[in-house]
């Protein structure tokens, strides 16, 4: 399913960021906004989370939108629900078709808990909790993120396998904004999860040139 720009609309960049390996970055975004998330050599995650600008207690809730979406596969055409039950996103257009909202950003725990890693080793969580903080988001508020290109499949049993992302180069996801937000993005650190090596994501906030307010 998609839902194609039309041609009418003429989209201008008002803020743009290439995030290298292992990185991530927060940043504001306006109602009706548009943000594109590109994986440029494919097989890499992104991580996604936000919160509502007028109070960052509204959240973007995996529990809320798996509920109203009856599924665990969200691509264009979903909408994506904050822990008050309201649109946060809407996905407009999706190259790829697969992205997980059941597990949480990697973390520093993530590593020593699954993969018995001791090392200091850069992860979605510490990227997110670094850049959301001078938004005066705490670590401990930073929920499920929606992992942009992740492919996490589950078997009749319920067991889940973490598989190699299907995005190609070049490939990306376009949400619309549906209320002001703080934003936080990564490009994901952990190994299992990009096949094995770590590459930039694109991070693009886009508005109709038309419709811009003054
Ligand atoms: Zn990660």
């Amino acid at each position: 399913m998609a839902l194609p720009l039309s041609a009418e609309d003429r989209l201008r960049i008002v803020h743009a960021v290439h995030l290298e390996p292992q990185t991530g970055t927060a940043f504001e975004v306006r109602a009706r906004q548009l943000v594109r998330i590109t994986d440029p050599l494919g097989e890499q995650v992104s991580d996604l989370v936000s919160f509502a600008r007028e109070d960052r207690a509204e959240w973007l809730s995996s529990g809320r939108t798996i509920d109203y979406a009856n599924t665990i596969y969200l691509t264009a055409g979903h909408t994506l629900y904050s822990n008050r039950s309201r649109p946060m996103w809407t996905l407009v257009e999706d190259t790829v078709g697969r992205h997980d909202f059941l597990l949480t950003p990697c973390s520093p725990d993530t590593f020593r808990i699954i993969y018995g890693n001791t090392d200091p080793h850069p992860s979605c969580f510490g990227n997110l909790a670094r850049h959301l903080a001078p938004f005066g988001i705490a670590p401990d508020a930073i929920p499920t993120t929606f992992n942009v290109f992740m492919n996490v499949t589950v078997d009749g049993d319920g067991e889940l396998a973490i598989r190699p992302p299907r995005s190609r180069p070049g490939d990306y996801l376009l949400l619309r904004a549906e209320m002001d937000m703080v934003v936080g993005v990564t490009a994901c650190s952990a190994e299992l999860s990009n096949n094995g090596s770590f590459k930039p994501i694109d991070v693009e906030v886009l508005e109709d040139a038309e419709r811009a307010p003054a």
